[in-house]
């Protein structure tokens, strides 16, 4: 059997796969076992930060793969407390628990929240507000903190502890934290799963006000946004907000399941010995990855990314069968005439790899994608999108 039929086969059935079997790759290139070759515009669904096998990142994995793969967290390691370091170095927090996913950082987010809420203001403050329409992952807690029904239907009954307010909409968030027993409010900058929506900077600003009329932690959720995507390191830095609680994952590992919850000195040493923790959590070799990808993302790099940014924008806005562009940094959604399954589909056949996000086409390309497969991949998606 092949391996399309192998996997039909035995691998359960959670996942709509297209027809392309990825053997290998070099930077924004993908090779499939049909021989053909690909843009990648998706980078692993914005987690290969540098694209396939970048030198460095492979230097840095291999080079503690010969050291030691797993020492348990009974023990301390260098890659796990460089990785630490460098993260509250780069955004003023002060301490970060590891685990292996982005659902696994949320989880960590709510456990904290509600422990944290619960010695300082008393246990029945364990709510959390997030918003309509948001994905923080889908573990069944995450899956509660989920804003959007068909994520929960044949999974009751959910978590309790989470309520949903409207995106952008201030007073929606303050009804909530007055009417329930909040403990937290949790948000994405950029919806992404959501269909790339960028939230209102005033809107932000508001949360961080309503965060201290309440006493409430604000937590962002920086899975997709994070790790330079937004132009910034964490998309909240694009804005005047100021985290208690960052959670993401994705493309600090480059390529490998990390997960990292950053804490404030708020919620510090909330956590304590046998309160929280995970086998894999701070993995030597993925921590040793992410940390060559972070020392990286320098202002130079995030200069970059705007630019490649924007480059797009300008590439598809207004163009024939273009219907807008959204998103920050290389998280971008664009709104096409066409079918988007179609229109993605199109793309794949020019040699073109795309992502969606409900609606829209999703672009979530490698940071450092050279600006001649940035060039080409606009070419396809403007030549489909004016064939429609
Ligand atoms: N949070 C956000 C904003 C995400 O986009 C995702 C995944 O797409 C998650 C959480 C869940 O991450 P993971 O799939 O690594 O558990």
């Amino acid at each position: 059997m092949d391996t399309f039929s192998i996997d039909k086969q035995y691998i359960a059935n959670t996942y709509s796969r297209f027809d392309l079997n990825i053997k290998s790759g070099k930077g924004s290139l993908l090779k499939a076992s049909d021989g053909k070759e690909y843009i990648d515009m998706g980078a692993g669904i914005a987690t290969n930060i540098f694209g396939i096998a970048d030198d460095k990142w492979v230097e840095a994995v291999t080079g503690q793969l010969t050291l030691i793969q797993h020492s348990s967290n009974l023990y301390y390691t260098d890659p796990c407390a460089n990785l630490a370091e460098m993260l509250c170095e780069k955004t003023g927090m002060k301490k970060v628990f590891f685990s292996n996913s982005g659902a696994e950082a949320n989880e960590c987010a709510i456990k904290t929240a509600r422990k944290w809420a619960a010695e300082t203001k008393g246990e029945k403050y364990n709510t959390i507000v997030t918003l309509k329409n948001s994905f923080h992952g889908r573990t069944l807690a995450t899956l509660a903190a989920t804003g959007q029904d068909v994520f929960h239907k044949d999974f009751l009954p959910l978590t309790p502890g989470f309520v949903y307010a409207e995106a952008n909409n201030a007073d929606s968030v303050e009804e909530l934290l007055k009417a329930d027993n909040c403990a937290a409010v949790m948000i994405e900058v950029v919806q992404g799963e959501g269909g790339v929506n960028v939230l209102d900077g005033d809107f932000l600003s508001s949360l961080t006000s309503l965060a201290q009329k309440y006493n409430v932690l604000l937590i962002t959720d920086e899975v997709q946004t994070g790790n330079g995507r937004c132009g910034e390191l964490y998309a909240y830095m694009n804005y005047k907000i100021k985290p208690d609680i960052i959670t993401t994952a994705k493309g600090l590992g480059g390529g490998l399941p990390i997960g990292a919850t950053m804490f404030s000195e708020k919620t510090a040493d909330v956590l304590t010995p046998g309160t929280h923790g995970s086998t894999f959590g701070g993995n030597p070799i993925c921590c040793a990855g992410a940390a060559s990808i972070l020392e990286r993302i320098d202002g130079e790099l995030l200069s970059c990314v705007r630019k490649k940014s924007d480059y797009i924008k300008s590439r598809l806005t207004g163009a024939p069968g273009i219907k807008a562009i959204s998103g920050l940094g290389l998280l971008l959604g664009v709104e096409v005439e066409a079918d988007p399954s179609e229109y993605l589909q199109e793309c794949m056949k020019n040699g073109l790899l795309v992502l969606k996000a409900k609606n829209k086409i999703r672009l979530t390309p490698a940071l450092n994608i050279p600006d001649e497969l940035l060039e080409k991949a606009c070419d396809i998606m403007l030549n489909i999108a004016a064939r429609k």
